[in-house]
């Protein structure tokens, strides 16, 4: 779908179209028609993310791009005509589009026809009968048939007000016939309902499995609703795909999802090759209307480019020329942007990388838990060398401190310096040490941290770390103190795609249950937006073009209806976008489509990231896989044995690509 002109007056009638008055006023728009501006933007605080030009009165944006900055009423005299579309912002703020610094694009067309249901203030869940209503919503917002499935993710019932968790018979008094599943919010596990466990053949007679847990009703072996693991899994493994036509239809309201929260620029974190493929042919087909950066799993490198540079990979070695080349650029708005390593797993899924155990013991009440790398060094060091000596930037997922010395050795092997500007990200970069900072510094390395999880996890961390250890997650005036230039994420879908609740989570620090966690980290909200903003912008090497509001640059722009330099801190989490701008065209809201007609039995289904019999296996062997959801960043290995994830890695640092 390509974002028209129509589109743009079409959607344009949140900010009002005021300025009559300012129109008139314009010193002779006959002469300047030719000359004058798409759309001209006043009457609001404009954030334009610079020091030179912090607060102007007025932008000008002309042909995607912005073409004036300034005082009003030199704005109003070259850049005003008779065409200018004038947009009074009345008090509202103007800022630069929102840049994914990182997270799983990928994910959002599966998911995004489904209902959310979340607790809050993810969703808006408290109780099961909210559930209900939820997917009651669903079903009829999605025209969907009375024997179709049903799909709700986020589930969690340990925090629900009825205090226990939501069983089949909950979801048959309302779906009677529709197959049902709400996904745990781990996404290991979902409460069905009578027809889906009958569909999938789960009764009384199932045998209790070894590698999971079908919940039983009380002095009774009949299922209750609740499969965790294994036979979750399985399940999902029979849930049938939908087609590439129908994938690429729900691109639509996946990008809508990211433009709803001010993003223009989106990360597929940790891309699969035939997940690469249905982005280039969304691209190819102009249904991007955000733009894609692309990071290639290095495991699938191989693959990937076999398919796109129609090499003879084949259990052969890669050939290309200058592997360079294929990065950085922008093709029908995807971009690859590098290659993803993963070092360890998550924090709060224990399967993180430490050189101190955790308080609290292993996944399993290990004692001295460490945790584990995902690769050894042995392995993952020449690929890091490889690519740096192509010239390709790395992104290295890495959460423990002792996986963070991994990559910091791989760095230092592969001859990074500081000077050489590789811009090598480290994703996550949560529970650093204040001497890691210094070798980041030393080398060059920008990290991505997450300050979303000390609101999410923050308790837990307190838990497993220590205060003194989880004061220090995601340590942005350390940072900011040895001057490194830092990101900050969101990681979706780990957690929802929300830059304001990003801004304040950095800003305010403030856990669950209300414990600020590391205070002396609390960053000031002008450096909280630039995380989202320039710095990202920087990260990717598009600061030229992105990040800011300032002469030359991409008019992507976000109206917010509050300024988050203003509010009192604990709004900013609750600012509301008003208006999204992709160069220049409207791109939230969009104007809004007829639904379409479900055609019989819903025999498709957003789909998951599946792979093929023989490289998948259930689990990661650290044990912590996840069938949809960050496929690196909850520490599963996108379904990849260990083995295999060694012999790709094997493969691709003595491939002529990075040799
Ligand atoms: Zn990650
Ligand atoms: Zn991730």
């Amino acid at each position: 779908m390509t974002v028209s002109r129509r589109m743009v007056v079409a959607g344009g009638s949140v900010a009002a179209i005021g300025g009559m008055a300012w129109r008139a006023s314009a010193a002779d728009t006959s002469t300047a028609a030719d000359t004058s501006a798409d759309i001209v933007f006043y009457g609001g605080p404009i954030v334009t993310m610079t020091d030179a030009q912090p607060t102007p009165e007025a932008v000008a944006v002309k042909n995607g791009k912005i073409v004036a900055v300034g005082a009003a009423s030199d704005i109003r005299a070259k850049w005003v005509g008779s065409r200018t579309r004038i947009i009074d912002l009345g008090g509202k703020t103007l800022m630069p589009g929102f840049i994914d610094a990182h997270g799983h694009f990928v994910n959002a067309p599966r998911i995004v026809n489904w209902a959310n249901v979340s607790l809050r203030p993810v969703g808006t869940v408290e109780k099961i009968p909210d559930i209900i209503g939820l997917l009651q919503e669903n079903k009829a917002a999605q025209n969907i048939p009375d024997d179709g499935w049903v799909i709700g993710y986020g589930y969690d019932g340990s925090g629900l007000s009825d205090k226990r968790e939501m069983t089949r018979h909950d979801l048959d008094a309302a779906f009677p016939n529709n197959l049902v599943m709400a996904i745990h919010v781990s996404n290991h596990g979902g409460v069905l309902n009578t027809a889906a466990l009958r569909h999938f053949k789960i009764t009384a007679e199932t045998p209790d499995p070894d590698n999971g847990v079908i919940t039983r009703e009380p002095n009774s072996r009949e299922p209750a609703g609740l499969l965790m693991e294994g036979p979750f899994i399985a399940v999902f493994e029979q849930m049938p795909q939908p087609d590439e036509a129908t994938k690429l239809e729900l691109l639509k309201p996946a990008q809508q999802m990211y433009a709803s929260k001010g993003v223009t620029t989106a990360q597929e974190g940790a891309t699969l090759a035939d997940e690469l493929a249905f982005l280039r042919t969304a691209g190819e087909q102009s249904r991007l209307y955000l733009d894609v950066v692309s990071l290639p799993l290095a495991t699938d490198v191989p693959a990937i480019f076999k398919s796109y540079l129609d090499t003879d990979y084949n259990g052969k070695p890669v050939v290309i020329g200058d592997p360079s080349s294929e990065f950085g650029h922008y093709k029908n708005r995807v971009k690859l942007g590098g290659i993803k390593l993963i070092f360890d797993g998550s924090p709060q899924g224990k399967t993180a990388y430490w050189t101190k155990p955790l308080l609290t013991g292993g996944p399993s009440n290990e004692p001295e838990w460490v945790g584990m790398p995902a690769v050894p060094a042995a392995i993952i060091d020449p690929v890091y060398a490889g690519l740096t000596k192509q010239k390709i930037q790395v992104w290295s997922h890495a959460n423990g401190d002792a996986a963070i010395d991994m990559v910091i050795a791989a760095a230092d092997g592969a001859g990074v310096k500081a000077a050489d500007d590789r811009r090598h990200v480290v994703i996550h970069s949560q529970c650093m040490r204040p001497d890691q900072l210094d070798s980041y510094a030393r080398l060059g390395l920008s990290p991505s941290f997450f300050t979303a999880h000390v609101f999410f996890w923050g308790d837990v961390h307190l838990a497993n770390l220590g205060l003194e250890r989880a004061s220090f997650i995601s340590p942005m005036n350390s940072a900011s103190a040895k001057d490194i230039r830092f990101s900050n994420h969101n990681d979706f879908m780990v957690t929802p795609v929300d830059p304001m609740l990003m801004v304040w989570t950095a800003v305010a620090r403030q856990t669950k249950d209300g414990v600020v966690l590391g205070p002396d980290e609390r960053a000031d909200r002008m450096t909280a937006l630039k995380a989202v903003t320039i710095v990202p912008a920087w990260q990717y090497r598009e600061e030229a073009t992105k990040g800011s509001i300032e002469v030359g640059k991409l008019a992507d722009l976000v109206i917010l209806d509050r300024n988050p330099l203003e509010v009192p801190v604990d709004d900013i989490r609750h600012i509301k976008v008003v208006q999204t701008f992709k160069e220049g065209s409207t791109i939230y809201p969009l104007p809004p489509t007829a639904p379409q007609k479900k055609s019989g039995a819903n025999d498709t289904f957003p789909g998951f990231r599946r792979r093929d019999a023989q490289a998948r296996t259930l689990f990661a062997d650290d044990g912590s896989g996840s069938v949809i959801g960050c496929a690196c960043c909850d520490g599963s290995l996108t379904g990849l044995t260990q083995a295999a994830v060694l012999k790709a890695l094997t493969e691709l640092a003595s491939s002529p690509l990075l040799s």
